[in-house]
């Protein structure tokens, strides 16, 4: 695989000024994402939510684990001077896992959301959530309350290697349930959207077992991509899933109903999300 290098006649170092000049985190880099240079270059970035410190110890996942600090109330309105300063038409907003607060976080992500649409009414937003463990109707609502367009959040990998790969806390079906239930309690129409990565140890089969448990919990949009280890401490590469592969669980997806799937070995949740969007509202009208 290759992944190009940030050029000068790109947009890379205004969006990167502008992220660390604001004090903002953002998933491109805490995760050592291979497309930083192409999605900081055409002016995107995925914004990175609730510190830089995350409670879960994902085997596959490069953030930092352990104990976070205290939310910032005024990163909402920073994230929100950024989007707009960087002209975003789609805004993605994550976060860490922070199962230390009583609301996981939803509260924070309500106000980032406000924020950004008080600065960027035009704009569309995807949040990219936690499982919210423990709390999960009352933080669904807290979120939903502010009308994103696109709910997502990551299944991550197949039922049989998700206790492995996501520790004691997090379930396959606790995902699967979360993703149903934000379709169901938000009163009107959201896409939701999850991800895959492979070649965690997965079967093709197994992908495609988990992409039916995704749309029959109504799942609009899927994303698969390659597992890259980050560290010599995270999990390591089973395999490399070759590109007719992907091409293989694009047509599974499709043949599934999905609005929209993609599927590339640089593939990631948030990789041209807006282009995800845009594919999955139309065929959703
Ligand atoms: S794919 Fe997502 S996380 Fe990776 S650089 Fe692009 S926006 Fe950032």
């Amino acid at each position: 695989m290759k992944v190009r290098a940030p050029s000068a006649d790109s947009r890379y170092s205004e969006v990167r000024e502008l992220i660390h000049g604001s004090s903002l985190h953002t998933i491109c880099e805490e995760a050592r994402c291979p497309n930083i240079a192409e999605c900081w270059g055409r002016g995107t970035a995925t914004f990175q939510i609730l510190g830089d410190t995350c409670t879960r110890a994902c085997r596959y996942c490069y953030v930092t684990s352990g104990a976070p600090g205290p939310v910032d109330p005024l990163e909402p309105l920073r994230l929100a001077q950024a989007a707009k300063d960087m002209g975003l038409k789609h805004v993605v907003v994550t976060s860490v896992d922070r199962d230390d607060l009583p609301d996981r976080g939803a509260g924070h992500y309500a106000a980032t959301i406000r924020a950004l649409k008080a600065k960027l009414p035009e704009a569309t937003i995807e949040v990219l959530t936690p499982d919210f463990l423990g709390v999960e109707e009352q933080a669904l609502d807290t979120v939903l309350a502010e009308r994103p367009d696109v709910f997502n959040h990551n299944i991550e990998t197949v039922r049989r290697l998700h206790p492995r790969m996501r520790g004691a806390k997090a379930s396959f079906d606790g995902a699967l349930g979360l993703l149903r239930q934000a379709k169901e309690r938000a009163g009107y129409p959201v896409l939701t959207k999850s991800g895959i990565i492979v070649g965690l140890g997965e079967e093709n089969g197994e992908v495609v077992e988990t992409m039916r448990d995704l749309r029959e919990a109504g799942v609009d949009v899927i994303t698969i991509g390659q597992y890259l280890q980050p560290s010599a401490k995270h999990a390591k590469i089973d395999r490399w899933v070759h590109p007719d592969e992907f091409r293989w669980f694009r047509e599974q997806g499709e043949a599934l109903g999905f609005g929209s799937v993609f599927s590339g070995p640089l593939v990631r949740s948030s990789y041209r999300a807006d282009e995800q969007q845009r594919a999955a509202a139309v065929s959703a009208r």
